[in-house]
């Protein structure tokens, strides 16, 4: 989950947790096929699908409507990524998994939550919050995913979960390359702890690690886990035309680093005064 600070109360984030929201093309062979809020991205190839994310778990006969209504079909998803092993996110890979017989990808940090069904997560755990997943493949910094054409890579962006991960890709278009991140943020939840009995060992260099290289990105195009980091109802709106440059916006993207980092530094110095 997302801290969106207090100003959003708990039941509108929820609500726009599963209110349905058409798919859309985000640039070249990415596409947006998640709810309002909780972002769900398939990356198309001509030999099946790689598909990041699930919602809630009641998401998945939305996924499909979305993947469908693109001209796709969720029975050619091949292997499932995850950006975090949080069960907003998590909650429907084990039914997609067994619909359509994909892999389960994930990091080493991930793997062992998507397993126990989150059980073991340092800060949400003790109790299963979404249905247990096998990972079927462990996945490190800079693994190249090929599925046909399509070509992510993994970038390692730990602390909001341990094995939490962005992907990397380059898009061709009209003649231009654009360079996408599909970015897990360093966002903390509410009640997590850095450095003062910290919620795990190293969280605090985790997400230092996650800011310097999401800062050293040099990107055209970025999306993340929820709508509402990354802009989506102020850059698209459902049934636009698709135009490649709808989703470009580097400055956006390192705007949104810095204020996380921002905040990440304030509480580093909150804790070491209490
Ligand atoms: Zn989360």
């Amino acid at each position: 989950m997302a801290s969106l600070g207090a100003t959003v109360p708990l039941a509108a984030q929820r609500e726009g947790w599963s209110r349905p929201f058409p798919g859309h093309r985000v640039i070249g062979n990415l596409y947006a096929v998640g709810t309002y809020d909780l972002a769900v991205f398939l990356v198309t190839s001509q030999d099946g699908h790689i598909l990041i994310n699930t919602g809630l778990e009641d998401s998945s006969p939305m996924i499909r409507e979305n993947i469908e209504s693109l001209g796709f079909r969720l029975e050619d998803v091949k292997i499932l990524l995850t950006m975090q092993a949080h069960w907003d996110h998590t909650a429907a890979l084990a039914e997609i998994k067994a619909l359509t017989g994909a892999e389960m990808w994930a990091t080493d940090g991930d793997a062992p939550v998507l397993a126990d069904g989150g059980f073991s997560d340092p800060h949400f755990g003790g109790r299963e919050s979404f249905k247990p997943v096998s990972v079927d493949r462990v996945l490190e910094e800079g693994d190249l995913i090929e599925l046909g054409d399509a070509q992510l890579t993994v970038l390692e962006s730990p602390g909001h979960t341990a094995g939490s991960s962005s992907y990397t890709m380059t898009v061709v278009e009209g003649g231009r390359t654009y360079d996408v991140v599909v970015a897990n943020m360093g966002t903390i939840n509410p009640g997590k702890q850095l450095v003062v009995d910290p919620t795990y060992p190293g969280v605090a260099e985790d997400f230092a690690d996650t800011f310097r290289k999401q800062t050293a990105l040099d990107i055209d195009v970025w999306v993340a886990a929820h709508g509402s980091q990354y802009g989506l109802h102020d850059k698209y709106e459902a049934g636009q035309a698709y135009d490649p440059l709808t989703f470009v916006d580097p400055e956006g993207f390192r705007a949104a680093v810095e204020r996380l980092e921002n905040v990440y530094t304030e509480q580093l110095a909150a804790e070491r005064v209490d």
